[in-house]
């Protein structure tokens, strides 16, 4: 598409576009700032996020970490808590891994070059690029599924949009368009298109401020690109939970162990559960005498409502057990706390709904 827009033209597409950023921008709190920890946080929390799901954790996360030094000298276990039920974890994780490396060894400075910042542990083209360009004017264009999406429209570049070769296209695009000028709000106003005026299903074309110089629009093709991707087939899965509960109203939660505690319970505290086939009670009783040394005869697993739940293309079915035992199991890499209050630990959402089905 750059081929055919001569430099008047994309000068008009790169003002006509920022002005309509600047007029029409949503009042977000990472714009409010130019400060690289700022809006690296919420990049990063963004990610596969809804803006709407992300602000009040992101409002949470500045209040307890206003700078990248408190979120350097946090423990780990904080860090998760702050982030439970935001989900993709391992996002956390990288973040104060990063959050310590910058402190180590960049004097708490994000770094400025594209290398630098694509050393840290979770930044990838997309967030350096990002961060450097809204916080410092760095020429760096991004791409995401909104900016390509947006872009392919513009260009009326078919096919499967993340296909390697059709997205190395787009980024060239991308970085051919760029109103070097004003890099971070160019990139602001792509993405916010994007979000809400070039959205997926049905584009809003008679609001869009690029609307003349868009062939998709002129060719009639909006609704064609993006071609649709190819979901991968859903798989169904059962994990069986046991909620083991003394007479104090206490339960335990144990961690790392097993095959599922990365997929669904993102390797955080979880009550102790496995995969099961056929034979739910039986299957989690073995499994509680595998990693609690609990004797599966002495236990009576009471089956609670069941939960449907979902991570990325499996469809999973959560079998809550509730266990009345006089006494908890003491074993290591495992705590004890009141079944009512377990945000005292990070815990993932699949967790969260477990312990719900004990209130119904
Ligand atoms: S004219 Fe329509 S399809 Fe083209 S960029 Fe604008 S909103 Fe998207």
């Amino acid at each position: 598409m750059h081929d055919i827009l001569a430099p008047r033209a994309l000068k008009t597409l790169q003002r006509r576009l920022l002005a309509w950023f600047c007029a029409h921008k949503r009042d977000l709190p990472w714009r409010a700032s130019r400060d690289p920890y700022r809006i690296w946080v919420a990049e990063v929390m963004l990610q596969q996020t809804r803006i709407t799901a992300v602000l009040p954790y992101y409002y949470r996360f500045l209040k307890q970490f206003p700078t990248v030094e408190s979120l350097a000298r946090a423990p780990q276990d904080k860090v998760l808590q702050l982030w439970s039920g935001l989900g993709y974890y391992s996002r956390a994780r990288n973040l104060h891994r990063a959050a310590k490396e910058i402190v180590a060894r960049h004097n708490g400075e994000f770094p400025r070059t594209i290398e630098a910042a694509r050393a840290l542990p979770g930044i990838g083209r997309y967030t350096a690029a990002a961060v450097l360009s809204i916080a410092y004017d760095e020429p760096l264009a991004v791409l995401d599924g909104n900016v390509a999406r947006v872009l392919a429209r513009l260009g009326a570049v078919r096919g499967d949009l993340r296909a390697p070769a059709r997205w190395r296209q787009l980024g060239d695009l991308a970085q051919d368009l760029l109103a070097a000028s004003a890099p971070g709000d160019w990139n602001q106003a792509l993405m916010e298109l994007g979000e809400t005026i070039c959205t997926p299903q049905i584009p809003r074309c008679a609001a869009c401020p690029v609307s003349r110089a868009c062939l998709a629009r002129a060719r009639n093709l909006t609704r064609e690109i993006p071609a649709p991707r190819r979901k991968r087939a859903p798989v169904k899965m059962r994990i069986a939970a046991a909620i083991l509960r003394d007479p104090r109203g206490r339960t335990i939660l144990v961690r790392d162990p097993g095959a599922h505690d990365d997929v669904l319970f993102s390797r955080m505290w979880q009550f102790p559960a496995v995969e099961v086939a056929r034979h739910a009670e039986a299957e989690l009783a073995e499994h509680l005498h595998d990693i609690l040394k609990i004797d599966a005869a002495s236990l009576r697993l009471e089956s609670l409502p069941s939960a449907r739940h979902g991570v990325t293309f499996r469809n999973i079915t959560l079998l809550p057990f509730l266990a009345r035992v006089a006494r908890l199991p003491k074993r290591p890499r495992t705590r004890v706390l009141p079944l009512s209050n377990l945000d005292r630990l990070p815990v993932s959402s699949a967790t969260r709904k477990i312990a719900a089905a004990t209130r119904i």
